[in-house]
């Protein structure tokens, strides 16, 4: 089906009280597992590239392979540009053929977040494209960049950083941004402990927003939480941790069974793929988002 942004695609969700997972996809295994899952549960697809996965020419190689499987599948397909931190960014990934982006103004002062996220969508709303911001400040628990566990977001950095209702209204009419990620207790990353979502809060923020809300830090949120967030309002859930710990972990027990170290990918990747599918079907399930395209 041809490539969309994100509008019809949450307002659809918000009207209909459901929420569609995205998932960020780093590598062509994660991008054939969202498009097989996504279409075999008639769900609407977002794929979301990150900057760590966007050097020189992978980022046009990532944005063909999404677009290559939108060709061959029969549901929605939204590329969205995850954590763009600057305009530069951003008028690259559009290049590159994305449909949608997220300006990250959210560790900014106020005013200059509503700046820089004001500039994008100047630019990009009359070429088509959505665009995400984010207000409040959605901690890391643990950072993936590293090969141990390092910093945690303490209970403190997570209060400090909530989002506030008043000025949701106010920063989206200034920006008119398409849709909010707004921070009710996630955290980035893997959990050391189970998060506290502030749910009276988000209600606060839904009535204020004019536009669909989003949920960081999706990975490791209890399912029943996740839920209750839906029906509060919450139409985008991001997913990322859940998923690598599905590859990595194929890979790892699948590679300790091996003797022959030459085997080719399609048996190395097989176990991470069953891992992923399943990973991916359970989000799109516990999240509504079948049978919905
Ligand atoms: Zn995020």
């Amino acid at each position: 089906m041809a490539l969309t942004n994100l509008t019809g695609m949450l307002n659809d969700a918000r009207q209909k009280g459901y929420a569609i997972p995205a998932f960020d996809v780093s590598n062509f295994e994660m991008i054939r597992a969202v498009a097989e899952v996504c279409e075999e549960e008639k769900s609407p697809a977002i794929f979301m590239l990150l900057n760590a996965d966007m050097p020189g020419i992978s980022l046009k190689l990532l944005v063909d392979q999404i677009r290559s499987a939108a060709a061959q599948i029969s549901v929605p397909v939204c590329i969205h540009h995850d954590h763009a931190t600057s305009f530069e960014q951003i008028a690259r990934s559009i290049d590159a053929g994305v449909t949608s982006v997220m300006i990250d103004g959210s560790t900014l002062p106020y005013d200059e977040n509503v700046r820089v996220t004001r500039q994008v969508t100047s630019y990009a709303h009359p070429l088509g494209i959505t665009v995400e911001a984010e207000l409040g400040h959605v901690a890391d628990a643990i950072g993936g960049l590293t090969e141990t566990r390092t910093a945690s977001a303490s209970d403190d950095d997570i209060e400090r950083a909530l989002t506030r209702p008043e000025e949701a209204r106010r920063f989206i009419e200034l920006t008119e941004v398409d849709c909010l990620a707004v921070a009710i207790g996630t955290a980035h990353g893997v959990y050391v402990s189970t998060p506290t979502l502030r749910f009276e809060l988000l209600r606060r923020i839904n009535e204020q927003s004019p536009s669909p809300l989003v949920l960081h830090g999706g990975s490791g949120t209890p399912d029943p939480d996740v839920q209750r967030a839906i029906s509060l309002g919450i139409t985008k859930i991001n997913i990322y941790s859940e998923v690598l710990a599905a590859l990595n972990s194929g890979l790892k027990d699948k590679l300790d069974t091996l003797e022959n170290l030459s085997a080719w990918p399609c048996v190395v990747y097989s176990l991470a793929r069953e891992r992923m599918r399943e990973v991916i079907r359970h989000k799109i399930r516990t999240f509504g988002s079948n049978g919905r395209a």
